[in-house]
């Protein structure tokens, strides 16, 4: 690991190399078309850099939650098919058309107004999302063949172009996804019934194009895993071929020397227990470090793992590292790949009782991206 620049309190480095190796693998292990997820300004690692290496990986298409999120893809240079699928209320897809940004669709509102914002010669792309029981948006199976029926029509009046059919799971059970899975393949037939056959289905995320290859029906939206992160609390990201892309470090930014009976930042929750040395690590709540995982977090500085002592405040924490020998600008690293020596996102998740998803996209904007391709 390179040294933190001078003058760096902490950093997160993004391998990008490391997205572009994730999208190839997952590519080849469920041979499907990849729509990479980089929503959430890419899970925390960068919109458009993670769009970017997960395209050079061979994804084909990219998918995010909202319209906006699309247009900073494309004011960032990025080309490809992107699909956004929760729509704001009300709002106008004229600017979204305009950068061919293609509409996940709901409700037959949205389905209008997507119609409303096509020119005389561009039809706006939508995928009709289905709801298969995760109790989110989607449209109902009762309203399924109506809107499917008006966008047949809407598809002929030049109007839209449905691109997909998709939906969602909830990976509550192997059962509970196949279930859905089975209403998926219903709805398909309805909308083929009425005139709308596109040839891209999707219903899989990451824990399903692993684990449940029927799921996979040839194109599957991946985002942990082009992060490198796992989305089972029983596999690490090792056990499936994936590397870790971000590592978040800091740079020690106080040492001190205390006798036994010291207390460590607020309240006093740990006190030293004999004479040892405290260092102060400059990253905290602000900047994404769970305040639940106070006395919990891991890290590593040198060769030694460690744990926060004491809690995490908003901007610092402190180590309490006994006689290891630490020194003012050493490198302190919350997580990043475990292969390499670093403490994993799942540790972190498991210490604030939450899950990796959570600990890298709340990594804040105080923390500087550097992107690296190892
Ligand atoms: C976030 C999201 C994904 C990606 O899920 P992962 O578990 O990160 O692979 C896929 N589809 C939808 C609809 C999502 O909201």
């Amino acid at each position: 690991m390179t040294a933190l620049p001078a003058g760096v309190l902490r950093e997160a480095l993004v391998d990008v190399g490391a997205i572009a190796a994730n999208v190839r693998h997952l590519r080849r292990l469920t041979d499907s078309e990849v729509i990479a997820v980089v929503k959430a300004d890419g899970y925390g690692h960068g919109a458009v850099r993670a769009a970017a290496a997960a395209l050079e990986g061979g994804a084909t298409r990219l998918g995010v939650a909202e319209v906006g999120e699309a247009l900073a893809l494309r004011r960032g240079g990025i080309s490809a098919p992107i699909v956004a699928w929760l729509l704001a209320p009300g709002a106008s897809f004229v600017e979204a058309a305009g950068a061919g940004v293609e509409l996940g669709i709901s409700t037959m509102d949205q389905l209008n107004r997507a119609a409303a914002a096509a020119t005389a010669d561009r039809p706006v792309g939508v995928h009709l999302k289905f709801e298969t029981g995760l109790g989110r948006n989607g449209i109902p199976p009762e309203d399924w063949r109506m809107v499917a029926a008006e966008a047949a029509r809407l598809e002929r009046i030049g109007k839209v172009r449905v691109v997909g059919l998709f939906s969602h799971l909830s990976n509550a059970s192997p059962d509970d996804d196949r279930a859905a899975l089975a209403l998926f393949h219903e709805a398909i037939g309805v909308a083929a019934s009425v005139g709308v056959a596109p040839r891209l289905r999707h219903i899989a995320a990451t824990h399903a194009a692993i684990d449940l290859p029927e799921a996979r029906l040839g194109c599957v939206r991946l985002g942990i895993g082009i992060y490198g992160l796992s989305p089972f609390a029983d596999r690490s990201s090792a056990d499936l071929g994936l590397r870790p892309a971000m590592t978040v470090r800091a740079a020690v930014a106080a040492v001190r020397r205390v006798p036994a009976g010291h207390g460590v930042s607020y309240g006093y929750d740990h006190r030293t227990a004999r004479e040892t040395t405290l260092a102060l690590v400059p990253v905290g709540y602000a900047d994404g470090v769970p305040r639940q995982a106070s006395g919990l977090g891991p890290v590593r500085i040198g060769s030694g793992r460690f744990t926060v002592a004491g809690r995490v405040a908003m901007d610092q924490f402190v180590v309490d590292v006994g006689d290891h020998p630490v020194a003012v600008g050493d490198e302190v690293v919350l997580f990043g790949d475990p292969t390499l020596g670093a403490p994993a996102a799942d540790e972190w998740a498991d210490a604030a009782g939450t899950i990796n998803y959570e600990i890298v996209t709340r990594i804040g904007p105080r923390v500087p991206r550097r992107q690296v391709s190892a």
